[in-house]
């Protein structure tokens, strides 16, 4: 006997249809798994097996054959127990081949035969409906997650004797359903931290502004206890909302990774903050099958790497790719895998090893010893930062100003204005925002008043400025001025963009 059940897996973040096809025949008793499986899809057997049998499911002992089709996708995971063990089922005989027909199954099974949620959900559910199945059946803990995608029954079962009671029509469960605009509208789309809770650091809140309007990188320097993490923590807050759209793509990398939130969709734009010892395989991802590293669940938010110097040299290297090409490209034997990877990345770094430099009754590190802490980050990265500011000590007198500064729906206010400036402006061209302008197109973009030309003339010859610091400033003052709904660089917008320039 023959059945064929619908099941899926996950490729990079996408996931594609595999149908588990079981030959039962009366030759030698056995159990074979094929169609190019990684090990934990193998031993799907053994799980499969003990379930069945725990679950008070007794089959005569047959030569079973298992094969997951299309052969030229590698299987991970161990999310085809389920549709193993009902296509066995159908197979023979318990449970009509009739109705497993459009049904797409998928989970864990443990030993005594309860389901066990699994990784990448959301896209699997999404690419069955698409192929036209009308309902699913995945674990009880998947269920809200499945129930995201509208327009396709979902069932979730906690076992494998519900599921054939289920398939039976013995005990028919209920599908699970959530409002998803009310869901998408409570998703807290913008965080709790506040600006407002921030006592001074006007300069680097001032960048962060501009970070976001622009979609700049920033890279904050400072002492320790200065503001800089709390600062960073907070520019989700004054970036747009995500769309549905967006939410829903993020929250399929974040199901890949299996840190999807309790409602099953993620609403406010991620903030990222991988330790410094993270490893270049956690920072960009990796495995066999790859799994999506911090740049890609940092997608569409903001990816913050305190002390900036103490990472590996080699695993910030990897940084540069993604960050001009916003995704990331994973080569295995396995196939490539693309991975989107747009974000802001905010960075801070202590001015020395202690922290203290350049106040010299803390600080005892020698004038080489800052130099080379300064210089283990390297030049290509640096140049794909625009912002560079300094986070000032707090007075005493900022600390005891009650009054916390601007809240972050208006500076988010202004934000929006900017974007929608940048909108227009580069409508037909193919980036979005003046943090991503390449060199080429800064004189066509940044176009200054005769007053700022003069300006930066005398600033380029008297910093001796390189072209890549002088369109970095341009690309910077562009924002300014898009903040203020200027059409034109003014001499005040430049003037503020050299404050955040690089040290040469
Ligand atoms: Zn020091």
């Amino acid at each position: 006997m023959f059945a064929s059940v619908i099941s899926g897996a996950v490729c990079g973040i996408e996931s594609r249809l595999i149908s588990v096809e079981v030959d039962i025949s009366n030759g030698l008793p056995g159990f074979s798994m094929v169609g190019y499986l990684s090990s934990e899809v193998k031993e799907a057997q053994d799980r499969v097996r003990a379930a069945l049998h725990n679950s008070g499911i007794h089959l005569d002992p047959k030569k079973i054959t298992v094969n997951l089709s299309p052969a030229d996708i590698r299987k991970a995971g161990s999310g085809f127990d389920l549709p193993v063990a009902v296509a066995m089922l159908a197979a023979y005989g318990r449970i009509p081949a009739k109705t497993v027909e459009g049904i797409f199954f998928a989970g864990e099974l443990s030993l005594n035969g309860e389901l066990r949620g699994i990784h990448g959900i959301l896209g699997m559910v999404g690419e069955a409906k698409r192929a036209g199945c009308h309902s699913c059946v995945i674990p009880a803990a998947n269920a809200r997650e499945g129930a995201v995608i509208q327009g396709i029954r979902v069932y979730g079962a906690k076992d494998l004797d519900g599921t054939v009671k289920h398939l039976l029509g013995e005990e028919i469960l209920e599908p699970y359903t959530i409002n998803i605009e009310e869901t998408f509208q409570n998703g807290g789309k913008c965080p709790k931290e506040d600006f407002s809770d921030i006592k001074g650091q006007e300069i680097v809140r001032r960048a962060a502004e501009i970070a976001a309007a622009g979609r700049h990188n920033l890279l904050i320097s400072g002492p320790p206890g200065t503001g800089k993490s709390m600062i960073a923590r907070r520019i989700p807050s004054i970036l747009p909302p995500m769309t549905f759209d967006e939410s829903l793509e993020v929250s399929m990398i974040h199901s890949v990774a299996g840190i999807l939130p309790e409602e099953g969709i993620l609403c406010e734009r991620p903030f990222r903050m991988p330790h410094h010892t993270v490893s270049a395989a956690g920072l960009a991802g990796g495995g066999t099958v790859p799994r999506p590293g911090e740049i890609s669940l940092a997608h569409r938010g903001v990816l913050y790497l305190d002390e900036l110097p103490e990472f590996q040299k080699e695993t910030l290297e990897i940084l540069r790719q993604p960050l001009e090409d916003k995704n990331i490209v994973i080569t295995r034997n396995t196939g490539s895998f693309v991975f989107p990877a747009d974000f802001i990345l905010v960075a801070s770094r202590n001015p020395c090893k202690c922290g203290y430099y350049p106040d010299r009754t803390r600080c005892r590190c020698s004038e080489h010893e800052v130099r080379r802490y300064l210089h283990r980050i390297s030049r290509p990265l640096l140049d794909r930062i625009d912002l560079h500011v300094s986070a000032e000590p707090v007075t005493y007198e900022e600390l005891q100003n009650d009054a916390g500064g601007e809240s972050s729906a208006a500076i988010r206010a202004r934000v929006l204005k900017a974007h929608k400036m940048q909108t227009e402006r580069y409508a037909g061209y193919k980036i979005r925002f003046n943090g991503e302008l390449p060199a080429e197109a800064v004189s066509k973009y940044c176009q200054t008043d005769e007053e700022g030309r003069e300006l930066m003339q005398s600033i380029f010859t008297k910093k001796r400025l390189t072209a890549r610091t002088y369109h970095r400033i341009l690309k910077v003052a562009r924002t300014i001025a898009d903040l203020e709904g200027e059409e034109k660089i003014q001499t005040k917008h430049l003037s503020e963009a050299v404050c955040y320039r690089p040290e040469e």
